[in-house]
């Protein structure tokens, strides 16, 4: 596999850079069927940061322009399980008042990141809020919210790579793929 060549070891591979780059042009096309005017792109950091920058690219090739901030949630902090709170750590630059935004989200897991962020944009006045995010762990929700779009299903495990990490760590591998730890 081609991805084998930047496998660390203790990584097994879930979802390889080609599958993704296959989904990142099939979600733009769904993204631009929606037909978001002025659409502002919503990273929510860190572990959205990769996703989100091929996704705009991917938005760029088809013709879309838009606009992109940053909401940097926490959740998790240092534990692989949810605390169950969600924190602004840092907010957004832009009003989103009257604008179509689309939250970009790496794991869609209990749900309550993403819930958070669509009940703060959409209380600041957005026009539309629209979600996609990379991983979609369906299994797991504790609160009600769905994922608009998703590049894949995930399966109940912990997942790193292609900007998410465990402890800082496997942000920069290109593929998604989950701790062995062999
Ligand atoms: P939720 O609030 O839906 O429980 O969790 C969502 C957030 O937790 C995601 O945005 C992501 O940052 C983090 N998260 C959930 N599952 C995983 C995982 O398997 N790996 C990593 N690295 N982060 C995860
Ligand atoms: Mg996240």
């Amino acid at each position: 596999m081609a991805d084998g060549a930047h496998v660390e070891s203790g990584v097994e591979v879930i979802f390889t850079a080609d599958q993704i780059a296959v989904r990142l042009d099939e979600l733009a096309r769904d993204v631009a069927a929606r037909k978001l005017d002025q659409l502002l792109v919503v990273a929510v950091l860190k572990g959205s940061f990769v996703f989100a920058a091929d996704l705009i690219r991917a938005l760029h090739r088809i013709g879309l322009a838009p606009e992109v901030d940053f909401l940097t949630l926490s959740s998790y902090r240092k534990s692989r399980t949810s605390s169950g709170r969600v924190e602004i750590l840092r907010d957004l630059d832009l009003d989103v008042t009257g604008r179509n935004v689309l939250i970009v989200d790496d794991v869609l897991d209990s749900g309550r990141t993403l819930a958070f962020a669509k009940d703060l944009i959409s209380a600041r006045g957005a026009a539309s809020v629209t979600t996609c995010v990379l991983l979609d762990k369906q299994t797991r929700r504790a609160v009600d919210v769905k994922a608009d779009l998703h590049a894949f299903l995930c399966p109940e495990v912990f997942v790193v790579g292609y900007g998410m990490d465990v402890a800082h760590r496997y942000r920069e591998l290109p593929f998604v793929g989950r701790v062995t730890g062999e």
